[in-house]
């Protein structure tokens, strides 16, 4: 997914505009959980078109070099790590210098750039809106992110001007691809994600071949285990970011979640020291809405396994925590000696297998009627809930339709038991199961 970053000094409004894209009307805003509280960037859908939306101010909240080094440093990270860039201006305070600037080195870089001009709030101000054609951009969008106008303009334009991602390239020699497991490696920044990616392509006996990516500097590596290929996903975003981490824990986790969405399987790291964060659960809650196969890595387990008590409290603590992922698999493990490393792999075979199950729908509808009898769908306003039948138009995440008569009313609780059932009946315990319900049309 393309992510955009909007950029601008201190002050010309990027967190008001940040919250109103998001609030947008039309705009449907797949808001993290808990994000709410440090909300730096958001899920956007505008004509059918997703992108992630980042929020660069205050990323340098710790800066003590004044605002030009902050400028610099969004600057800096809106080049690295965006498709396109929103240079956000405020009419009440003119152009500046340093805009000409920010201007300038973007062009360098030939990356995609709109120039807002903010706090157009009425005609007094749009007189001198003007003055921001200086910039020499073909166009000025104005707008009022408090009062939301030209904030529509402002999407339409995201999204014409959002770079299409080349798909893959098409590797000839593969004649069925859908048998590659796509694998993302996510995190927060020094969980071990380098280490563990380097520990499985140093691994005897490992085939790896590196694939560009699809996306700026992404490169995907593939793998053979166990005559399967796997393909780890922007695996040079790992490996560059490692460098540059300390202060970019926001955009780390952006790219993991950018990461979840190109693969089937996550492998979401966890320092065993620290036990599982606020930042890992949001990037948890993501692989659970994006109905991703999950594995738990607990890494570092070689700093605290001789304390046993403590190695059972983690674990117990990582499973209850991330209860909301009931099928992920939570694995001890340490990047650094190599242990339990292959393990995951051949956890995240399984997952995929699991992920790519089939059921024929003979099978499926007699099993959803010895369910559905075990425990009936209960009344609701006396009125009885009823289903007539259910298929699988999908896999990866297995994918059932369930005809009803009522489908908006079916509880929470039911549909609970209902994927459990599934699961169980289907040896699905490993992998995320999707259930829609549909009114019989
Ligand atoms: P940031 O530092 O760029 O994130 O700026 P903020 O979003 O914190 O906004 C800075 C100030 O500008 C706040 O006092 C906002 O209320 C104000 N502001 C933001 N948008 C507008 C606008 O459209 N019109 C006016 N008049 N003020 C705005
Ligand atoms: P990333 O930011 O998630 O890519 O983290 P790195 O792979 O760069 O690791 C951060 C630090 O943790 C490095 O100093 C690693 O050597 C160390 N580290 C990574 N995995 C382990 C592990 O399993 N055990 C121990 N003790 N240290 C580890």
């Amino acid at each position: 997914m393309a992510i955009v970053a909007i950029i601008g000094r201190p002050n010309v409004g990027k967190s008001t505009l940040f919250n109103r894209l998001t609030q947008s009307r039309r705009a449907i805003v797949d808001d993290l959980p808990g994000v709410t509280r440090d909300r730096l960037y958001a899920d956007v859908e505008w004509q059918g078109r997703h992108f992630f939306l980042m929020d660069t101010a205050g990323i340098m909240s710790d800066a003590r070099d004044g605002v030009e080094a902050e400028v610099q440093e969004q600057v800096k990270l809106a080049i690295n790590e965006s498709d396109l860039v929103v240079l956000l201006c405020d009419v009440r305070s003119g152009l500046h210098p340093e805009e000409k600037e920010i201007v300038r080195e973007i062009r360098r870089v030939e990356k995609p750039l709109i120039v807002a001009v903010n706090k157009v709030d009425g005609p007094r101000q749009e007189e001198l809106v003007g003055e921001f054609y200086e910039l020499g951009v073909e166009e000025v969008i104005p707008l009022s992110a408090i009062h939301g106008h030209g904030v529509e303009d402002l999407l339409d334009r995201i999204v014409d001007k959002l770079p299409i991602r080349k798909e893959p390239p098409v590797d000839l020699s593969i004649q069925d691809n859908t048998d590659i497991i796509r694998m993302a490696v996510v995190g927060r920044p020094n969980v071990g994600k380098s280490q563990f990616v380097n520990c499985l392509l140093g691994m005897p006996r490992m085939v790896v071949s590196d694939m560009p990516g699809t996306t700026r500097d992404a490169v995907d590596v593939e793998l053979e285990y166990k005559r399967r290929r796997f393909v780890l996903v922007d695996t040079a975003g790992i490996r560059r970011r490692a460098r540059i981490k300390e202060k970019l824990e926001k955009i780390c986790v952006v790219k993991s979640l950018e990461s979840i969405d190109k693969s089937d399987i996550a492998v979401i790291l966890i320092d065993a020291t620290e036990g599982p964060t606020d930042q890992d659960l949001h990037i948890g809650g993501y692989i659970q809405r994006r109905y991703k196969g999950c594995i738990i890595g607990v890494n570092k387990w070689d700093l605290i396994q001789s304390d046993k008590r403590e190695a059972h409290r983690v674990i117990e603590d990582v499973r209850r925590r991330f209860q909301f992922l009931p099928f992920a698999p939570v694995v001890p493990m340490s990047a650094l000696t190599g242990q339990n490393v292959r393990k995951v792999l051949k956890l995240a075979l399984e997952v995929f297998d699991q992920y790519s199950t089939r059921i024929g729908t003979g099978v499926l509808n007699r099993v959803f009627r010895s369910i559905l009898e075990k425990h009936h769908p209960p009344q609701r306003g006396g009125r009885p809930l009823k289903f007539y039948y259910v298929t699988q138009p999908s896999t990866r995440p297995p994918t059932f339709v369930l005809f009803c008569n009522r489908p908006d009313d079916i509880h929470f609780s039911y549909e609970r038991y209902l994927v459990n059932q599934f699961r169980s009946a289907f040896q699905l315990s490993q992998s995320p199961v999707r259930l829609i319900f549909r009114g019989r049309s």
